[in-house]
C-alpha cells in the first residue's frame, strides 16, 4: 500500500546574511491514511516549515515531497496546485474565515469561485457541519460563532476537498483547555472517519495519547517518531 505523505531526506535553507539558516535538516516521515501524528519542539524547531513542505506550499532545497505516490518535484506549478486542492486539507492557528460569509459559505467558497455549487456539494457542506458538531449553526457568521466552533467551521471547510494528508498548526493555541480537548478529538474522529493522514502541531502534551505516535523537531531535525502511550506524562 502507497504511503499518503512521504518526506524523504528533506532540507530547507533560508538565507541568513553571509550564511544559510536550516528550517529543516535531512527530515524523512512517512504516514499512512488514518494516522494521527502529533509534532511538539520548541519555537523556532521548523515545525510550521515541515507542514508548509508538506502541503506543497514551499519548495524544499533538497529532498523527495511524495503524496500518494506522486513525487511533488516533478510537477508544474499548475498541477502543484491541483495536487494540493485534490490532496491535501491545511488548517492554521487562526481560523481565517471570512467575515461576511455564513458557515455554510465558507465551505462552498471555492465551488462558488468556480461557478454555482451543485447540489452534491451542498449536501457535503451540510453533512461535515453536522460532522464537526455544528449542526443548526450554518448561517451563522464568523462573529455570531465562539472561538472554537469557529475553529471547527475551519476544520470543515479543510475537509471540502476530501483531502488525503491533513495538516494542522497549532489548532488550540487560541482556545481554553476544555475547547482545547475536544477540538483535538475532533481530529481524532476525523482522522478515522474520512481516514486522512493527519499532522498535527502542538504545544498541549496533554493531548498526545489521542493521537497515534509523537514526532519531535528540534534545530530542523525530526526525531524517531513515539507511540504516546510510552512517553512519561
Ligand atoms: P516553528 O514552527 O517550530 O516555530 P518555523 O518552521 O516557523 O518553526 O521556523 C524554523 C526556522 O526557520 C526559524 O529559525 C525561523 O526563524 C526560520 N524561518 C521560517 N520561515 C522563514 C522565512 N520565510 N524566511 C526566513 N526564515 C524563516
Ligand atoms: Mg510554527
Amino acid at each position: 500500500m502507497i504511503e499518503a505523505l512521504n518526506l524523504i531526506n528533506v532540507s530547507l535553507e533560508y538565507p541568513d546574511g553571509s550564511s544559510t539558516l536550516k528550517a529543516l535538516d535531512k527530515v524523512s516521515l512517512s504516514l499512512r491514511r488514518g494516522e494521527f501524528l502529533s509534532l511538539v519542539g520548541p519555537s523556532g524547531s521548523g515545525k510550521s516549515s515541515l507542514l508548509a513542505v508538506a502541503a506543497t506550499l514551499v519548495k524544499p532545497t533538497a529532498g523527495l515531497v511524495v503524496i500518494d505516490g506522486q513525487d511533488v518535484s516533478a510537477l508544474s506549478d499548475a498541477e502543484r496546485t491541483a495536487l494540493r486542492r485534490d490532496k491535501v486539507g491545511i488548517i492554521f492557528q487562526q481560523p481565517n474565515l471570512l467575515p461576511a460569509l455564513t458557515a455554510v459559505e465558507q465551505l462552498l467558497i471555492r465551488e462558488h469561485l468556480r461557478g454555482k455549487p451543485v447540489r452534491e456539494e451542498r449536501e457535503k457542506a451540510a453533512k461535515l457541519l453536522d460532522v464537526v458538531g455544528l449542526s443548526g449553526m450554518a448561517h451563522k457568521r464568523p462573529h455570531q460563532l465562539s472561538g472554537g466552533q469557529r475553529q471547527r467551521v475551519n476544520i470543515a471547510r479543510a475537509l471540502m476537498g476530501s483531502p488525503t494528508v491533513l495538516l494542522v498548526d497549532e489548532p488550540t493555541a487560541a482556545l481554553d483547555h476544555e475547547r482545547s480537548g475536544s477540538i483535538v478529538r475532533l481530529l481524532r474522529q476525523v482522522t478515522d472517519e474520512f481516514r486522512t493522514a493527519t499532522i498535527m502541531v502542538t504545544h498541549d502534551t496533554e493531548f498526545l495519547p489521542i493521537t497515534d505516535a509523537v514526532a519531535t523537531m528540534r534545530d530542523g531535525r525530526i526525531s524517531r517518531t513515539l507511540v504516546p502511550s510510552s512517553q512519561p506524562m
